[in-house]
């Protein structure tokens, strides 16, 4: 991570230094916020903000489901993140809105708690860094996913990640890159911070949202680039040896984009090579982000041409 100039805090641009909040935060005692991760990509045509509006769109629901409310509208937050990348002279980058409980009661009710809001936007390579381009080592985890109606997982709320926490560092004190999570029936639901893909006889399979898993726009935009391939999807239960069974796998995020997993519990994927379906998957997504070459919309240019 390169740090950034500007930080926006609570309404204002301020320097990166400067976005400070109190120790007592609600947020920092209780988990309270939630938050998004979205990137923006220096395409041919300029810097574009991927899929803005559904990332926002997906902060709003996940205030939504913790009764928080801000005066921002989803154009509004678009607008600031676009002024946020200018000020910070960004041609890429990993933008992090996160809206919080502040000082307040201490207490875990967070309704008398302020509601302020921060977006940051940084230099971030890929979550796997080189790693991404010959695939990952990964286990599955002896953590589950958290059962529905506990935590809801399609909120992407801070205190989530607790749970996200105890599987990286399993994985990676064993060994591993990164961790598989189950759902509380042992099926198979997301990584910690990415969704999951399983390729079978020329089908993509993944998790559905009954699964435990986060919502990811990743995932979306793969389903529909398959679409656009002819590539048949398939949401459902998967049993965690389909991970042992299957041609290929990869996990998908905005922090990961797409990343081969090229083994499993020290099980080869495959031939543990990166596979061919994943390949022509990165390929067309690269294509979106890095060429412009957009046939769905996705991209939100920061400056108009
Ligand atoms: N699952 C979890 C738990 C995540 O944290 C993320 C990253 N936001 C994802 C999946 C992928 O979601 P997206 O593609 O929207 O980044």
């Amino acid at each position: 991570m390169v740090e950034g100039k500007f930080i926006y805090f609570n309404g204002h641009f301020v320097e990166w230094d400067k976005a400070k909040i109190h120790i007592l935060s609600h947020v920092i005692q209780y988990g309270s916020g939630v938050f998004e991760g979205i990137r923006a990509y220096e395409t041919k045509l300029g810097t574009a903000i991927f899929r803005a509006y559904d990332h926002y769109k997906r902060l709003k629901e996940s205030m939504k489901m913790y009764r928080m409310e801000t005066s921002e509208t989803i154009e509004d937050y678009i607008n600031i993140t676009k002024e946020l990348l200018i000020k910070n002279g960004l041609k890429s980058a990993y933008i992090r809105p996160v809206v919080y409980r502040g000082f307040g009661p201490i207490s875990p009710n967070p309704l008398h708690a302020p509601i302020e809001t921060a977006i940051a936007a940084f230099e971030m390579p890929n979550l796997f860094n080189e790693k991404v381009e010959k695939g990952i080592n990964v286990c599955v985890s002896s953590y589950r996913r958290f059962a529905p109606d506990t935590i809801p997982a399609v909120a992407k709320a801070t205190g989530n990640y607790l749970n996200s926490q105890l599987a990286m560092m399993e994985a990676e004190l064993n060994g591993f890159d990164e961790a598989v999570m189950l759902d509380v029936y042992g099926y198979i639901s997301e990584g910690p911070g990415e969704n999951i893909f399983l390729v079978k006889d020329g089908a993509l399979y993944t998790p559905s949202l009954t699964n435990s898993i986060l919502k990811g726009i990743t995932r979306d935009s793969i389903i529909k680039i398959a679409g656009l391939l002819n590539i048949p999807v398939f949401e459902q239960n998967l049993p965690r040896e389909m991970l042992y069974a299957a041609d290929e796998v990869f996990f998908c995020g905005t922090a990961a984009e797409i990343t081969p997993i090229v083994s499993v519990d020290r099980i080869p994927v495959g031939d543990g090579s990166v596979g061919k379906i994943t390949r022509m998957l990165i390929e067309k997504f690269r294509e979106i982000v890095h060429e412009g070459k957009d046939p769905f919309g996705w991209l939100e240019f920061v400056e108009a041409e």
